[in-house]
């Protein structure tokens, strides 16, 4: 039988959103996902104490994960044992992260091996966590004979040697092991269990009584973790099809914005806002987004631009700085991108614009440039500036159609006979 738990009073009003009825609080909080609702326990006393005594939000919230192919959360198993299935407990096992099993890092999957308890940061780590670095498996008898294994949750498999052999983690087991010392040594002051433990020190007679509410809940959690085990491939699946869906909401917006999809996305507010609706399996909406909208372009800073001259980003603001001492710009090459205008660095004084033929043609009158490079672009013959030549074959074909010289038009004679 679940051991009776003391509930707490429900308020006489709901507080939280003013004046509002208790139903209408009811139906807005019934459209929580499961982590909403833990979050929102933790807001406040009276906000708690409506939840938990309000068994149904949690069957709602529970629902509302259900979306496209991913079911409802399975429920959380009801055991007498002791252990974190708590409704908020259960929730956040499952959806608030946690330190990988193995490498210890931080990570915001959900649980990899439930059974076990195992959450991976990464594809290495989970293979390292079904090793036996962390999985002790062995026969039933050699597991029936552990004294402290009774009411470990373990899975029974058959292997090709057709040997049936019992898995658990190793974890348990070392626990499980240092509690029955732990029971042993109770009236021991002095004695102190390895630090990595995990148990709630028992006395011999304490414990014998956990042990056999453990084993009778055995089944129940091993089912629900072969539940959540099952439920989880198909909250992935669906979890990539509302993230992706979400970037693409995410890339439209930055257009509107005119800024940079990625750099939209790394915002403190907007990287929230997605980490919470893709684990809810919801869409973002116009509507939520023009709610943050002020506060997401405020951690966007300045608007960041590229100088057209040297390639290099600045802060909108700083690229008037920057052009008048960018070298690229100042060098002139400005011509090549498009049909700019520049000023002519040898007349400091001056703000006329020139253009580059313009430039050269001012440069030749008056700081006595000569056009040796490029004397094939204009004819001497012909009166200056009447018609530059965009290739020497253009000119070729000029100096043998207008004067009569050079080689042939059509065909020049390549070996010079
Ligand atoms: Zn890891
Ligand atoms: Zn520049
Ligand atoms: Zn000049
Ligand atoms: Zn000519």
């Amino acid at each position: 039988m679940p051991r009776p738990i003391k509930l707490p009073v429900v308020p006489p009003s709901f507080h939280v959103l003013g004046e509002l009825p208790l139903d209408v609080g009811l139906g807005i909080f019934s459209l929580c996902s499961p982590f909403d609702l833990v979050q929102l326990a933790a807001t406040s006393k009276s906000n708690r104490t409506l939840i938990l005594t309000h068994e149904s939000l949690w069957e709602s919230a529970h629902n509302n994960l259900a979306r496209g192919e991913c079911p409802r959360l399975p429920t959380r198993p009801i055991v007498e044992t002791s252990g974190n299935y708590s409704q908020e407990a259960y929730v956040l096992w499952v959806f608030g992260g946690g330190p990988c099993s193995q490498c210890s890092k931080p990570t915001t999957s959900l649980p990899f091996k439930f059974l076990f308890r195992f959450r991976a940061c990464s594809t290495p780590c989970s293979r390292i966590l079904m090793s036996r670095q962390h999985v002790h498996y062995c026969s039933p008898a050699e597991f029936k004979a552990l004294p402290y294994s009774i009411g470990l949750p373990h899975i029974a498999r058959e292997e090709p040697s057709t040997e049936i052999y019992i898995y658990t983690s190793l974890k348990f087991v070392t626990n499980a092991k240092h509690e029955a010392t732990a029971a042993k040594q109770f009236n021991n002051r002095g004695y102190r269990p390895p630090a990595s433990s995990t148990f709630k020190r028992r006395s011999q007679a304490e414990l014998d009584a956990e042990y056999t509410r453990r084993e009778r809940s055995r089944p129940a959690v091993e089912k629900n973790a072969d539940d959540l085990q099952t439920w989880r491939d198909l909250y992935n699946a669906q979890h990539a099809v509302v993230a992706a869906a979400n970037n693409d909401f995410i890339t439209r917006m930055a257009k509107e914005e005119r800024v940079n999809p990625s750099r939209l996305g790394r915002t403190p507010t907007l990287k929230r806002l997605k980490h919470a609706f893709d684990r809810d399996l919801e869409l973002l909406t116009p509507s939520v987004w023009s709610h943050n909208l002020s506060t997401i372009v405020d951690e966007l800073g300045p608007k960041r631009v590229v100088c057209q001259h040297c390639g290099k980003t600045y802060d909108e603001d700083r690229l008037s700085a920057h052009l008048s001492d960018c070298q690229d710009a100042q060098l002139g090459t400005m011509f090549g991108w498009n049909k700019q205008k520049a000023l002519c660095q040898q007349c400091p004084e001056s703000r006329r614009l020139y253009t580059k033929d313009g430039l050269e043609d001012h440069r030749v009158a008056q700081h006595g440039l000569v056009r040796s490079v490029i004397a094939w672009k204009r004819c001497p013959l012909c009166p200056d500036r009447f018609r530059v030549f965009k290739s020497q074959e253009g000119r070729m074909k000029h100096d043998n159609d207008v004067h009569n010289s050079g080689p042939p038009a059509r065909g020049p004679s390549r070996d010079g006979k």
